[in-house]
């Protein structure tokens, strides 16, 4: 099976000249590599990643490509994880407490999906995870993937052992210092190849760098991640406006104060919100979305909205190139097109089992990209109302939102260039239409302005390169010079270096 899918790979990649081709999900990056490979084990992998170093010669894993921007990309050598995609065993000997049971080792290149509906097998379940689930597992940790609710980190809290093939080939397990490894009883060999030794690190600085490494400090071939039970979730999605939201005791004030979100016990743990960028009615519609988790089953419910709303998704994802036209040409139908997005959603219950709910469904296949950014929680209510004045600004000059803005939120984390990075942090996303007029000349606005002003930081994955250089990268990450000493000791000859790398001006060995 592996070797088919290899082929299959194979067949894809040979349409260029010198024979491989690489494209992300959304057609913004494209590279023609030397060697575009699959390798289907650590052995193999390791020998890749050595022969890169003796040749003087860079070395880079993709995800499944859903990063907009160039954070994947070598010219050299691009390996492609669809062959590392199990489940693997758990040396328990290894462990502190060999009981426990919701620690979960697999390969970096698994995806979500296939990660999720193992651990609905096994009764476990990922605690939080983003709005779509055809990344990696490592892909969507290295740049920062998140979901929303404040008791929860970007995706990468989740992991809590990590093993990657550094540039001589050797392979380091790389844990926090309070590890669920056991030092006296770590032999020092690889689970899976007794001739492959590994060597234990707990340290908290460089776990904390390796996990969010937007690729550059060695290929990961395994993680352990800590999983929850299995559990459900009822979402309730209401139409409110900003005024209700921003208001004393409104959802966002709550929320920023830390009080509960609704009156009584139960609380939603997990919520986001979305705006129409445009007053209608002279009223800025937002929808509040609330998820109420539950260990105890609940009823499935078929579809998620309004009557209808799957299939005027799925209406949108077939009609995207008429759409485009009728918004270029039409740009006053864009806040009624965007506020209808908003009502159709308005649910007051959806329930089913967490990763359904967590994932947002047929929209992800829209022919769409999106641009995040990240603020302290409390400039919550300042950069929701300067991103409002943006969008009327940028309508003024003719470049119109295809999509409602969405607001999410992430917990503090400890990763050293986590958007999330030392602060409760408040994500505004901007989702355009491929193809639709400014499109991104709409996202630099936001992104350059709300940057300067703000101090936000970009999504490693969900930017457009808005960092060259170092300077803003140090500015915005207070541990942005730990994390290049983590890399450059992780990368001294620079074979991780990458397009990434090149454009933040610290690649080891410049291109
Ligand atoms: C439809 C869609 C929905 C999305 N939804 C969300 C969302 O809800 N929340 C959110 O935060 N983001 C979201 N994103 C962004 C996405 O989660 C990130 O861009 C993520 O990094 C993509 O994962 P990937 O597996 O495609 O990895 P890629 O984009 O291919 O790679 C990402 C990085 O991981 C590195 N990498 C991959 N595997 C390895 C490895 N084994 N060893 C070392 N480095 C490795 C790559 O080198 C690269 O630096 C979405 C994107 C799309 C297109």
């Amino acid at each position: 099976m592996k070797k088919l899918v290899m082929y299959t790979l194979l067949a894809f990649s040979f349409s260029s000249l010198n024979g491989c081709y690489w494209e992300n999900f959304s057609k913004t990056e494209k590279v023609e590599p030397l060697r575009l490979t699959a390798p289907n084990s650590i052995e193999t992998l390791i020998d890749e990643v050595r022969s890169a170093t003796e040749k003087g010669l860079r070395i880079r894993m993709t995800g499944s490509g859903h990063s907009h921007s160039d954070v994947a990309i070598t010219e050299d050598i691009l390996l492609r994880p669809i062959q590392l995609i199990d489940v693997l065993e758990i040396d328990r000997q290894r462990l502190y407490d060999p009981e426990e049971t919701q620690l979960v080792r697999v390969e970096s290149g698994i995806t979500i999906r296939k990660l999720n509906s193992y651990l609905d097998s096994q009764g476990l379940a990922l605690p939080n995870m983003g709005g779509y689930d055809g990344q990696t597992i490592v892909g969507a940790t290295a740049t920062g993937t998140h979901g929303s609710g404040l008791q929860h980190g970007p995706m990468s809290s989740q992991i809590i052992s990590l093993q990657i093939v550094i540039d001589d080939g050797r392979v380091l397990q790389i844990e926090p210092s309070d590890g669920i490894t056991n030092p006296d009883n770590f032999p020092g060999i690889l689970e899976e190849n007794a001739d492959i030794g590994v060597e234990l690190i707990q340290n908290d600085s460089l776990f904390n760098a390796a996990k969010i490494s937007i690729g550059s400090m060695g290929i990961v071939y395994s993680v352990v991640l800590k999983t929850d039970k299995k559990f459900w979730l009822e979402e309730i999605r209401t139409l409110s406006s900003w005024e209700e939201v921003k208001a004393p005791d409104g959802f966002l004030d709550r929320l920023i104060h830390g009080l509960p979100l609704d009156d009584g016990d139960v609380q939603p743990e997990y919520y986001e919100l979305q705006y129409n960028p445009y007053k209608v009615g002279g009223e800025r519609s937002m929808l509040i979305t609330k998820r109420y988790k539950s260990y105890e089953s609940l009823p499935i419910d078929v579809d998620r909205g309004q009557p209808g709303t799957s299939q005027l998704s799925g209406l949108i994802t077939l009609l995207e190139k008429p759409l485009i036209w009728i918004v270029d040409n039409f740009q006053f139908i864009a806040p009624i097109l965007v506020e209808q997005s908003l009502k159709s959603q308005a649910d007051d219950s959806y329930k089913n089992v967490s990763y359904k709910i967590f994932n947002i469904g047929i929209v992800n296949h829209t022919d769409a990209y999106a641009m995040e950014m990240g603020f302290d929680l409390s400039e919550s209510i300042a950069a929701i109302e300067r991103s409002f004045e943006l969008g009327e600004q940028l309508k003024e000059d003719g470049i119109v939102h295809s999509a409602p803005v969405s607001i999410r939120f992430v917990k503090a984390a400890d990763e050293l260039i986590a958007m999330q990075q030392g602060r409760d942090t408040m994500i505004l996303e901007y989702i355009m239409i491929n193809g639709i007029k400014g499109d991104r000349e709409l996202f630099d606005t936001y992104a350059q302005t709300l940057m300067e002003e703000f101090h936000a930081r970009p999504h490693w994955g969900l930017d457009f390169k808005l960092l060259q250089g170092s300077e803003w990268a140090s500015i915005l990450f207070p541990e942005w010079e730990q994390w290049v000493q983590h890399y450059e000791t992780m990368n001294p000859n620079g074979t991780f270096d990458g397009w990434v790398t090149d454009r933040l001006d610290i690649s080891m060995n410049p291109r």
